[in-house]
């Protein structure tokens, strides 16, 4: 297969313009992740070692080329709360506009891009499960502006000959919108090609490099798994 063939272009969510506080302060169970300056929690994803993304402002900047990073951290099914913001850079178009990810247990991506006025792919915009699922609506703001996901997770489950009990399951509330309703996941992101799943336990949370300078900032979790 090529990459083409998983990309689809029609119909376009319509466009809703979001509320303007639709940003959430961690209730008092969550864990902060980041709350604007301390980034002890993650690593780099290249080596293991210290994030090399810039923290300036209360908030943090993907440095490009330096790599994803990870949640020291593994997790299961979860609440995630993160708010990003795309560049200013007018450079770039589509995919190449503003482009990062929250990755779910290091497979599931969420994607983070450029929405405002950015033709692409529509199963590759914000707000989709990349190249899985279409946002039901587009409630993007402007780059320049702070965004908001809240996620809601359910891990999936497998049996003992790794086969899938049960898929993934992931709602996303973006700017104070439901894009994403308990929408299945059909296996971990695959840029080429169909997803498959093969088993596994938990895993961290992974924030993407992908060349733009996205920043994040108030990102916090609450472990949803029913045995803790
Ligand atoms: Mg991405």
């Amino acid at each position: 297969m090529k990459p083409e063939d998983t990309e689809f272009y029609q119909p376009e969510p319509p466009k809703v313009t979001p509320a303007d506080n639709h940003f959430l302060k961690p209730p008092s169970d969550a864990t902060v992740l980041f709350d604007g300056s301390d980034l002890s929690l993650w690593k780099s994803m290249n080596d293991g070692g210290e994030v090399k993304w810039n923290v300036e402002d209360g908030h943090v900047t993907v440095v490009p080329g330096t790599g994803a990073i990870l949640t020291k951290d593994t997790f299961g099914s979860v609440q995630l709360y993160v708010e990003w913001r795309s560049p200013m850079n007018m450079e770039h178009k589509g995919q190449d506009r503003g482009n990062s990810g929250i990755f779910l247990q290091n497979r599931y991506e969420l994607q983070v891009l450029d929405a405002w006025e950015n033709p692409t792919y529509v199963n590759g915009m914000a707000g989709s499960i990349y190249k899985q699922s279409v946002p039901l609506v587009n409630p993007a703001k402007r780059p320049g502006e702070w965004q908001s996901y809240n996620i809601s997770f359910t891990a999936p489950e497998f049996n003992e000959d790794g086969s899938v009990k049960t898929s993934a399951m992931i709602t996303v509330i973006w700017n104070g919108v439901v894009v994403q309703n308990n929408t299945e996941i059909k296996g971990p992101t695959v840029y080429i090609g169909l997803p498959e799943y093969s088993a596994h336990g938990k895993a961290p949370i992974r924030l993407q490099d992908h060349n733009s300078e996205v920043s994040y900032r108030n990102i916090w979790i609450r472990s949803l798994d029913r045995s803790e």
